[in-house]
């Protein structure tokens, strides 16, 4: 396939705002391609190289990108910053030199979809000395070969800012509809995806021996499983009755997210966040401990790793657990703050997938492997049918100063990549609060007024994630709980991703002062949820055709900012927004 269908396609996908749309010019991009090119089409249309666990990162720096597309065009460099100051897009800014570079229309622009990946490799690998003009030879090679559509996308991918605004969900809708025929294989892609991370490698697999090929997708060591997640209930009694009268109720710690591969054999261990990706070097502890700690040839298992007073045997807060996430002073930190993992899952032993063994028999396993008071340790857990233990464990837990219980179903199998009620977490609620925050995705900011206007940020404009529907709709705007530190971040941050209309995938009402691609994802904590005709999460058309959503009142941002260990489409879903309204409902009624 050639590169220049593909940017057709991704210039139609930019003028789209309907969801569906999308889809189907997914569709038939997809179908277009050869066997050997689909995964590399997939990954290119996620703006990647590979699946994100594999950390290979490609993000030219901007004054390269100038001098590669200065290079390409015969322009000076003065030139292309010029186009650029106008553009604010080094990609339009590409196009714009191209087209006028007549030489251009002399060359043919051939080369395929496997040939510019291959090329972005290259640029993103070389490392060492002279790599720098490397990678700008490559880059103005390309370049120097491209139509102006085609300077627009490579250069937006070179720089890592590919940002079509296609979800997941939405490739893998697309896939089933190019290669089965209709949508309806959609859940059974997805179940493979949250077993294997990869929409590469599931596109690859599906083209190459169909769905049934896709089913037979296993856990593989070195490829993170997508986490399983917890819903939430307000008390011990239903969470039992919801649980068939008998749970496990662990301690749920307030750290990272962590699932170890470990291959005693090979003697390699892999750390991947609760994103998927590697945290491997830094935490060298951790990768210590799972060779020495683990008694099974290969394993892989998940815990929460947080820093541990052994001696007090007090838990720190997520606040300092978080700094151990860094690239700089990595040994150092490792000795003066060690992190301890605090192992509650087993998804992998010596060759056998666990993921459909209850929970029970993982368990019994993973407490056979670990069983040590060093740096892994098992979570606390006891097995209750009585509201009365559950809740006393509860209190206990949190005297020591953790954030609460996640109750498990002795029977459940681990369910990749879903929030489901096999996992039922419990937090200390406070009165005349929402008993749980919720992770919202950023997609709009204000500008400041009054005594913010030096800072250029007035607030944000935040939205929770539709998962039937793949979209962001509008829940709430923030404008309170910032620091002026954080105020300056939001906006650098903020400014970097403005986009000049509403994203395809964003769905509200309100117009922020300018919109942002949905990326970010900050913690948010509010009085309670209403129902507003200003907000879309979860809207319902009235007879009138208005709309009404859910909306929080009070919303205010909570600690630190910009939380980096969930992306917008881990962010608070708009099912559980409405299930906490409910259960808010339930609990005033009580009350009254
Ligand atoms: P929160 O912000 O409340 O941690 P979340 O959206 O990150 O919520 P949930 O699915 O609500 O994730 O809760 C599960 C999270 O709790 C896991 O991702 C994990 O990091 C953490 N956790 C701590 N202890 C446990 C435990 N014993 N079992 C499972 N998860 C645990």
């Amino acid at each position: 396939m050639l590169f220049k269908d593909a940017a057709e396609f991704y210039s139609k996908l930019e003028g789209i705002s309907s969801r569906l749309e999308m889809i189907d010019v997914l569709t038939d991009l997809f179908k277009k391609a050869e066997r050997g090119e689909i995964k590399q089409l997939i990954y290119f249309t996620q703006g990647m190289l590979a699946p994100p666990f594999e950390g290979v990162e490609i993000g030219v720096a901007e004054k390269m990108t100038e001098e590669a597309i200065a290079a390409a065009t015969g322009f000076t460099k003065e030139n292309a910053v010029m186009s650029f100051r106008k553009t604010g897009d080094l990609g339009l800014t590409a196009e714009e030199l191209v087209a006028k570079t007549r030489l251009r229309r002399m060359l043919s622009n051939k080369f395929t979809i496997s040939e510019v990946f291959e090329t972005m490799l290259k640029i993103a690998t070389r490392s060492g000395v002279g790599s720098q003009e490397g990678k700008i030879k490559h880059l103005s090679e390309l370049l120097a070969a491209s139509s102006p559509t085609e300077a627009r996308y490579i250069t937006r991918f070179a720089m890592g800012q590919l940002r079509l605004g296609v979800g997941d969900a939405t490739i893998l809708e697309a896939l089933a509809k190019a290669f089965t025929g209709s949508r309806e294989a959609k859940e059974r892609l997805e179940e493979a995806y949250n077993i294997c991370s990869d929409l590469g490698r599931v596109g690859e697999v599906l083209m190459r021996d169909g769905i049934k090929g896709v089913e037979h997708i296993k856990v593989t060591l070195f490829s993170p499983v997508r986490p399983a997640l917890a819903e939430r209930l307000p008390t011990a009694k239903e969470i039992l009755e919801k649980m068939g009268g008998t749970a496990a109720v662990e301690s749920k710690y307030d750290g990272l997210r962590t699932q170890v591969h470990v291959d005693k054999t090979a003697k390699r261990v892999e750390i991947f966040s609760r994103r998927l990706e590697k945290l491997t070097p830094m935490f060298p502890e951790l990768v210590k401990a799972a060779l020495e700690e683990v008694h099974a040839k290969k394993a892989i298992f998940e815990g929460e790793a947080i820093l541990f007073d052994e001696v007090s045997e007090q838990f720190r807060p997520f606040q300092e657990t978080i700094q151990r996430k860094r690239k700089h002073g990595v040994e150092a930190m490792s000795t003066e703050m060690p992190l301890h993992i605090f192992a509650f899952d087993l998804l992998y032993l010596d060759g056998e997938d666990y993921l459909d063994v209850p929970y029970k028999e993982r368990r019994k396993k993973l407490e056979e492997i670990i069983k040590g008071s060093g740096t892994l340790r098992l979570s606390g857990k006891i097995v209750t049918n009585s509201p009365k233990e559950f809740e006393k464990y509860f209190e206990q837990e949190i005297s020591d100063g953790l954030e609460g219980v996640i109750a498990k179903d002795l029977n459940a199998k681990y369910i990749a990549g879903a929030r489901k009620f096999s996992w039922i977490k419990m937090k200390r609620s406070y009165k005349g609060e929402l008993s749980d925050t919720l992770d919202l995705v950023i997609i709009g900011f204000y500008r400041g007024r009054g005594q913010r206007t030096e800072f250029g940020f007035g607030g944000l404009l935040a939205a929770v994630y539709n998962d039937k529907k793949d979209v962001f709709e509008s829940v709430t705007r923030i404008g309170t709980g910032f620091s002026e530190e954080m105020m300056k971040q939001f906006r650098d941050i903020l400014s970097k991703i403005k986009k000049d209309k509403k994203p395809a995938r964003v769905v509200s009402v309100m117009e922020p002062d300018f919109w942002v691609e949905p990326k970010y994802v900050v913690t948010v904590r509010a009085d309670e949820i209403t129902k507003s005709p200003m907000h879309m999460a979860g809207a319902e058309t009235q007879d009138d055709g208005s709309s009404i959503g859910y909306a929080l009142r009070f919303p205010r941002i909570v600690s630190g900012g910009i939380r980096e260990d969930k992306s917008s489409e881990e962010s608070t879903t708009t099912k559980e927004l409405i299930e906490m309204f409910t259960q808010q409902r339930k609990s005033k009624l009580a009350e009254n």
